[in-house]
Formats: C-alpha cells, structure tokens, sequence
C-alpha cells in the first residue's frame, strides 16, 4: 500500500481518509505502507508543506513501514525507464510536439520543473504507443470493470523535450518499483489509471488493484471544499478532537460494517476493514457527527489517561486538580475544547453572566438560595451524595423544581447556567469557595434589589 500525497498545502479530509483507508488496509493484511512525496512540482512541494502533511499524519498516529521517498529525487530512474521504453519501440519520439514542449518551456521556464538528461534531441517529446483497439480494463475494487477504449486514447506524451516526465509516467514507475500490490486513492484519478497500466505494460510488469474512493462532499451536498465545510487534519486538531475519533469518523466516510456500528476502535477497524466494502456513491462530511463520536471517545477514556490528554491540550500539568476537574466533565464535554469552559470556575473566579443571573433569580430564588447556602454549612463530608441530599431536603420544604434552586446556585458558583453536575460542581470547588461564592452572590443581589 502506499500514500502517494502531493505536498501543495495541508492534509484536509479527503486525503487523511486516502491516508487512512491505505493504513488500515495495509494492517488488516499485515502488508506494508510507503509514503511517497509526489514532489515534481518543485514550486509547490516546499519542505514546509512536506512538514505539514507528515505533521498530520503523525498527529492521526498512521505510522507509515517506509518513507517518506521523495518522486523527484527518483528522477534518474524515471529518465532509465524512459531509455529502456525507447530502445524496446513501446515509446518513440515525436518531433512534431516540439511546440508543444517550446510552448511548455516558456510558460514554465526552462529549467524549471524537473528533468534527466533522456534525450539529446531536447526538441522532440516521448509518447507511449498505444494499442490501436481494445480496452484498457482497469479492475476496481470499488467500481468494478471500467473500460477505456484504446481508439479514444492518442499515444500520450510521458516525456517532455528536455527530458522530464510526466506525471503519470511517475507514478507508474514508482509504484512498479516500489512493489505496489494495492493503490486506494480518489476518484479523481480514475482517469489517470488506463494510462499508468499501460505504462506498466511496456515495462512488463504486473499492475497493482486499484480502488478508487468516491468523492466527499460537505453536508450541503456539493463537492467537499474549503468554503464547504473541508477542514484540514490540523484544523480539527485545533478544533479539539482526538485522533482515534477522527479516525474511527474518517473510517465511515463511505466504509461501514453493514450491520450498523459507528464507535469503533482502531483495532476494530483494523480488523473488519475491507476496501472492497467501500460504498460507490459519494460520503458526506458532517462535523456534528465527528462531535458526537468524539464525546463518546471522551466519555470512554481511562479518567487517568483523559486527564493526560486534557492537561497536554491545555499545556497544563496532570496534577490532582485537574484530574478532579476531570472527572466531573468527561460526560459533558465532547472535544477537548469544550473542557476548559465547563471547568475554568474551579481555576478561577468566575465573571459572572449578569443576564443570566437576572434571569435565573426572579420569583423567589432569593430565599431558596438563602436556604441552600444554610444547608450546604452543614454538609460534611462535602461529597455529591451529601450536598443532593441537602438540596433536597430544602426543595421539599419549599415544594420547588429542582432547576429552581439548582440554576441559581451554578450561576452563583460558575458564573453561567452551563456547567457539569450540580451536585459534582459543588463538591469540587469545596465548600469554602461554594459557599463564599454564594454569600457573594446573594450579597450583590440584595444590593442591587435595595438600590433598584
Ligand atoms: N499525488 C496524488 C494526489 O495527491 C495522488 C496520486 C496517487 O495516489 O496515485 O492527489
């Protein structure tokens, strides 16, 4: 298996699922997986956008067995496939591409782009004869027999006039040399496959199988893109989402199990992912769906290794206080982002949302409070189940809904009306700042009733 990425920017969503299917294919039949850098675009493959794309496939943990190798660096053995293709008549030159190839040169520059020393007669390209019937059959695992007649097809150009290659020829040769038993890639190459099996074909080798992935689209229905929804892999890294999720998500982007499961490990996947199982009509990218596998790998981690995770997001240390901070919020939060908001009162002292607070005290929640703040003196230990059992006896009394009470009080403590547990909240920040927080509170509010 290989992942051949063209390094012209970030890896965004289509490619990390290319990525990813090569990966999972490649462990599930205990093959290899080389990364190859289609870098002959010397103008776009810069070391930094390499970086970017190793960065983020070390981020989604697909360790690659080889590489990265670099196409361009292997351009003395494109230029010594090119010489054998020639002497054996399955390609010729035709000097009558020579505008052609004049043409190329001086939008390009002449010495730019990439080139051996082929041909010592720079005026004439190198063409691949091609059969004049039949078809070229290209056997996909997903699409099943897809026919390219050969009397449609011109003998291509697979060199130009000062010897470089061309892009199909390249890959070709490379996939031949580097043993390629299997290239899953996009659709969008499709048309690309015809010519490289007759590039191997003159080279006497056997192809590899090809799957083509249909495409991705945004969840408007159109073609994914950059203003429709296509993030790159370090966007949702950002974003806050955990790699196994956004690999267990990309792995359902047009593959399933047939029989309904969604949350999968990547051992699951390895082993039940197939690419033949690929469905051929286009995947949608829906972020709300990532949200939610994400929270339930949130929800399903280890309170130890999710306290890691946290700690190194945050650039914060693993300490005491942050592992009881998480524990309270694993359930609520569902990417990593969303952590700190729903525990920072624990940290620090909250502002509080004055809107919020109007709202939450209206009818008679002052006295409640009051009496919750009365309650809460007396529970020891402050532990959840003590503090619900105090709260409750203070509703009965009153005969009350718990939000009632309950809203004003994660208000007073955390400065909104969204926050884990009330009862968890509590216990966590202890009852000194709870109920320092809550006199405070009451205080402003009875001073703000006075004057108003
Ligand atoms: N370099 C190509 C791309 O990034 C992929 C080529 C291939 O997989 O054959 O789209």
């Amino acid at each position: 298996m290989r992942f051949a990425p063209s390094p012209t920017g970030l890896l965004h969503i289509g490619g990390a699922r290319t990525a990813l299917y090569n990966w999972l294919q490649a462990r599930h039949d205990g093959g290899a997986m080389i990364l190859r850098i289609e870098d002959t675009d010397r103008e776009r493959s810069t070391p930094d956008n390499v970086e970017q794309i190793l960065d983020a496939l070390r981020w989604l943990e697909l360790e690659w067995d080889e590489g990265p190798k670099s196409q361009y660096e292997r351009g003395d053995r494109h230029v010594e496939v090119l010489g054998s293709l020639l002497a054996s008549g399955a390609a010729y030159r035709d000097p009558a591409t020579s505008q052609d190839v004049k043409a190329w040169k001086d939008r390009h520059g002449a010495d730019r782009g990439y080139r051996g020393e082929a041909s010592d007669d720079p005026g004439a390209a190198v063409r691949l004869r091609v059969p004049d019937d039949g078809d070229t059959i290209v056997q996909d695992l997903i699409r099943g027999e897809v026919r390219f007649p050969n009397a449609a097809a011109d003998d291509f150009v697979i060199a130009r006039g000062d010897g470089s290659v061309l892009y199909n020829f390249a890959v070709a040769v490379d996939d031949a040399d580097m043993g390629i038993t299997d290239v899953i890639r996009g659709d969008d190459h499709l048309s690309n496959t015809p010519k490289q099996l007759l590039v191997m074909e003159a080279m006497g080798v056997e192809p590899p199988r090809y799957a083509h992935l249909p495409l991705l689209h945004g969840p408007d229905g159109k073609k994914l893109s950059k203003r429709n929804g296509a993030a790159s892999v370090q966007e949702l890294r950002e974003r806050g989402y955990l790699p196994a999720a956004v690999r267990n998500y990309l792995a359902l982007l047009g593959w399933g199990t047939g029989d309904d499961t969604t949350v999968m490990s990547t051992e699951q996947l390895i082993e039940r992912f197939d690419v033949s199982d690929v469905g051929r009509s286009s995947a949608i990218f829906d972020e709300q769906k990532l949200r939610w596998l994400n929270g339930r790998f949130m929800r399903e981690m280890a309170l130890d290794e999710y306290t890691a995770v946290v700690a190194r997001h945050l650039g914060r240390e693993p300490d005491e206080r942050l592992r009881a901070a998480c524990s309270i919020v694993q359930d609520k939060a569902q990417t990593l982002n969303e952590v700190w908001p729903l525990v920072a009162f624990l940290f620090e002292e909250p502002v509080t949302d004055e809107k919020a607070w109007r709202k939450v005290m209206k009818d008679g929640a002052f006295p409640l409070l009051e009496e919750a703040h009365a309650a809460l003196s007396g529970v020891d230990p402050f532990e959840p189940g003590q503090i619900e059992r105090a709260l409750a006896s203070v509703l009965a009394e009153r005969d009350v809904k718990p939000g009632k009470l309950y809203q004003p009080i994660r208000v007073a403590i955390t400065g909104g009306t969204v926050s884990p547990g009330i009862f968890e909240s509590l216990a966590a920040l202890g009852r000194e700042a709870a109920l320092r927080r809550m006199r405070r509170a009451l205080d402003r509010d009875r001073k703000a009733r006075r004057n108003g």
